[in-house]
C-alpha cells in the first residue's frame, strides 16, 4: 500500500463535488460573495442554463491585485479567522472553498477593481492550473467568469440535465435570494437577452417582491407576521389556509438571513397550521428566523443548506407560538374571507 500527498488540483476537485453540483450552486456560491462584499447591484450573465457560461458583476469592495491568488486558494477566507469568529459568523460564506472548487472544473476568469484603487486586475485559471495577475480594467467590484463547467470533469458533465432545467434551478435559488435580499438589485441574462430583473427596492421586503417571486394569489392572501420572544425575531409573512399547495414548493424559511431547510422549524410551522389545513395540503410561507448567531451551527454542511439549532426545541415551540396565533387572531378576527 501506497499513500501518497494528493495534488492540490484533485483536493479542489474533490472539494468541488461537495459544493459545486450544477451551475445553479456556482451562482449561489459568486451571488453570496458578491453580498458578502457589499455589493448593491449584481448582474448575472448566463448562456447555456449556465453550462457554457456563468458571469457574475458586482459593485461590491473588490479584491486587491495581489490578494487575487489567495482568494482562488484553498481555506483562503476574508470572512473569519478564529474558532470565535466562526460562532457568531455573520457571512453567507467562511470556508474558503468556493473559489478554488468551481475554477478547478471550469474555465475560469476574475477580474476586480478594490475600493480607491487605481487599477484592476485579472486572474485566470484553467481546469486548476493558475496564471498570472496581469492589469485589467475594471470598475469598482468584481466579475467572475465561468466557462465550461466541469469540462474537465465527464463523470460529472454527465449528471447536467437540460439547458432549460438548468437555467429553472438558477432561476429558484434567485428568486429565494431576491426574497431574502429587497435591497439589491439583480439583473440576469441569458443567451444573450434580459431574462429577469430584480429591482432594489430598499430594505424591507415589499409586497411588490412578494408578489413578483409567489404570484399574486400567495401576495393577496397573506399575514404578516412580526414575532419576538426568548431572544428570537421571527418575522416575514405567511399564507392564509385558504390558500395552500399540494406541495413544500413555497416554504422559505431564512435564519439570520441565510435560506436554510430545516425539519424542525418545518414541523413547527405545519402543527401551527394542523387545525386549519386539510391533511396532504402545505403551507406557503416566507419566514425569517433572527437569533444570536451563537445560537445556531451553519458549519454542518459544505453548501450550507442546513444548520443545528442548539436549542431546538426551544425553536420549535417559539415559531409554534408565534404562527398559532397570527393564525388564531385572523380566524377571531373581522370575519374576513379568502380565496385562493
Ligand atoms: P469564502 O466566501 O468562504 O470566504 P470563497 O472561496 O468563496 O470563500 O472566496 C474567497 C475569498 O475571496 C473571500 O473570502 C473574499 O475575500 C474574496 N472574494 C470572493 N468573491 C468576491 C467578490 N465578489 N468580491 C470581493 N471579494 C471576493
Ligand atoms: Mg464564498
Amino acid at each position: 500500500m501506497n499513500i501518497r500527498q494528493l495534488p492540490e488540483v484533485l483536493i479542489n476537485q474533490i472539494a468541488a463535488g461537495e459544493v459545486v453540483e450544477r451551475p445553479a450552486s456556482v451562482v449561489k456560491e459568486l451571488v453570496e460573495n458578491a453580498l458578502d462584499a457589499g455589493a448593491q447591484r449584481i448582474d448575472i450573465d448566463l448562456e447555456e442554463g449556465g453550462v457554457r457560461l456563468i458571469r457574475i458583476r458586482d459593485d461590491g469592495g473588490g479584491i486587491a491585485p495581489e490578494q487575487l491568488p489567495l482568494a482562488v486558494s484553498r481555506h483562503a477566507t476574508s470572512k473569519i479567522a478564529s474558532i470565535d469568529d466562526l460562532e457568531s459568523v455573520a457571512t453567507l460564506g467562511f470556508r474558503g472553498e468556493a473559489l478554488p472548487s468551481v475554477a478547478s472544473v471550469s474555465r475560469f476568469r476574475l477580474v476586480s477593481r478594490a475600493r480607491d484603487a487605481q487599477h484592476g486586475a485579472e486572474l485566470r485559471i484553467d481546469g486548476g492550473s493558475l496564471g498570472e495577475v496581469v492589469p485589467q480594467a475594471h470598475p469598482q467590484g468584481t466579475t467572475v467568469e465561468v466557462r465550461d463547467l466541469f469540462y474537465n470533469v465527464p463523470a460529472r458533465r454527465k449528471f447536467l440535465r437540460a439547458e432549460r432545467t438548468e437555467l429553472a434551478h438558477i432561476e429558484d435559488w434567485l428568486r429565494t435570494l431576491a426574497l431574502a435580499r429587497p435591497d439589491v438589485e439583480l439583473r440576469v441574462t441569458h443567451n444573450g437577452k434580459p431574462s429577469r430583473r430584480w429591482k432594489g427596492e430598499g430594505d424591507l421586503l415589499s409586497e411588490l417582491r412578494l408578489h413578483e417571486a409567489l404570484g399574486e394569489d400567495f401576495a393577496r392572501n397573506v399575514l404578516r407576521v412580526d414575532h419576538s420572544a426568548a431572544g428570537m425575531r421571527l418575522h416575514g409573512w405567511i399564507a392564509q389556509p385558504a390558500y395552500n399547495r399540494a406541495s413544500t414548493d413555497q416554504q422559505y424559511l431564512y435564519v439570520n438571513g441565510r435560506s436554510v431547510r430545516d425539519r424542525n422549524v418545518a414541523h413547527a410551522v405545519r402543527q401551527a397550521y394542523s387545525d386549519v389545513l386539510f391533511h396532504g395540503r402545505h403551507p406557503a410561507y416566507v419566514l425569517f428566523l433572527e437569533l444570536d448567531p451563537r445560537g445556531v451551527d451553519v458549519n454542518v454542511h459544505p453548501a450550507k443548506h442546513e444548520v443545528r439549532f442548539r436549542e431546538s426545541r426551544l425553536v420549535h415551540e417559539f415559531v409554534y407560538r408565534a404562527l398559532h396565533q397570527a393564525l388564531a387572531e385572523t380566524r377571531a378576527g373581522n370575519g374576513q374571507t379568502v380565496s385562493g
